[in-house]
């Protein structure tokens, strides 16, 4: 007889996916019938930070498409390995920003906790690409002394979860982790900024919303999404599953040259994301950081973007273009 401890315990759907992710370059090129010739860089690129993607994410990629930007985004390719001026290996100094490791507190009322370096997929345009993750774990010893500095911050009204990927941990850590914010009088909402349940909507299960529905925080869920083609079927169940029991979702995006850098394509994916209740919050100017200048947009192109999205949309649908930079008291806008 199976017990239901013992069923809790079977992986869930998602973490097999998981399991079962691409993180092998000759697989992901086989898949999609591209050129053997791409190998080389690819290993030699994913040396550095490795190929990682979920089968159903390669599955919404055209194939034999070098130029399909989805495939972009997790494709290691040899420009990474170029050594650009201006850019870093921690572009936002966010090593200097942690009062408590794991725990950043640069923005008034709102505090950002990395929990997790793991991620379902690699961006390959990733500011965290060189983060030693491991040694910030707030969840290992240091989740107490986080906690510690939440409850003794009455001015803190909003926790973030980022990463890494927060949602890449079990529903048994993060409803615990919730139970022990919720015991926190003063904090009222809980920020997850994911991108699993875009590349993998399956995520977003009956254990996931079993928590966030019982929780008293208000839920602000900010997937990260650059083109209308990553939103199938399989993303809008999730996100109307995650509406059904009240939970805020915003998206916000990168600028990513070769992906999303016309205005048809960030006027798509503004009017796809309403389409399925999430709503533009803001389109990132890429972060400098080593091996991802050739995914970068200058800020007078971006500009441009903009001012077309502005003549073509509700203001509603328009993404706050910002940069992060350093020592600033918020994103700044540009
Ligand atoms: C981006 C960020 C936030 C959230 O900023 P919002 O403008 O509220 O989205 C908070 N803390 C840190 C450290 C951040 O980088
Ligand atoms: S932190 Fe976000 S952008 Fe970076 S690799 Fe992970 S999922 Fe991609």
């Amino acid at each position: 007889m199976i017990t239901r401890s013992h069923h809790l315990r079977q992986p869930r759907l998602w973490q097999s996916l998981l399991a079962q992710s691409i993180t092998d370059p000759q697989s992901l090129l086989r898949m999609l019938e591209l050129d053997p010739d791409l190998l080389n860089p690819a290993q030699l690129a994913a040396a550095g930070f490795g190929l990682r993607v979920p089968a159903g994410f390669v599955a919404r990629m055209r194939k034999g498409d070098l130029d399909d930007p989805l495939l972009r985004q997790v494709l290691p390719v040899c420009d990474e390995l170029e050594t650009t001026r201006g850019y870093s290996l921690d572009p936002l100094r966010e090593q200097h920003a942690m009062t408590v490791p794991g725990l950043l507190h640069k923005y008034q009322g709102r505090v950002l906790l990395t929990l997790t370096g793991a991620c379902a997929v690699h961006c390959r345009y990733c500011f965290r690409r060189h983060y030693p993750y491991n040694e910030h774990n707030p969840l290992n010893t240091q989740w107490e002394q986080s906690l510690d500095y939440l409850r003794k911050h009455h001015d803190i009204k909003e926790v973030i979860l980022s990463g890494g990927d927060p949602l890449s941990l079990p529903d048994s850590r993060l409803a615990g982790l919730v139970a022990d914010l919720e015991a926190v009088p003063h904090i009222e909402t809980l920020r997850i900024h994911s991108r699993l349940p875009v590349v993998l909507p399956e995520r977003v299960d009956t254990e996931m919303t079993a928590w966030a529905e019982k929780t008293r925080l208000r839920l602000v869920l900010v997937i990260h999404c650059n083109h209308a083609n990553e939103l199938g079927r399989p993303v809008a169940a999730a996100m109307a599953s995650l509406r059904a029991i009240g939970v805020t979702l915003l998206n916000q995006s990168v600028l990513l040259r070769g992906i999303n850098d016309s205005s048809t394509a960030l006027i798509d994916l503004s009017e796809r994301l309403f389409s399925i209740g999430v709503l533009p919050y803001y389109l990132h100017q890429l972060d400098r950081v080593q091996g991802a200048a050739h995914f970068e947009v200058d800020d007078k192109t971006a500009g441009a973007l903009i001012t077309e999205m502005r003549r073509r949309l509700p203001g509603y649908l328009l993404p706050r273009l910002v940069r992060e930079q350093p020592g600033e008291i918020a994103k700044t806008p540009l």
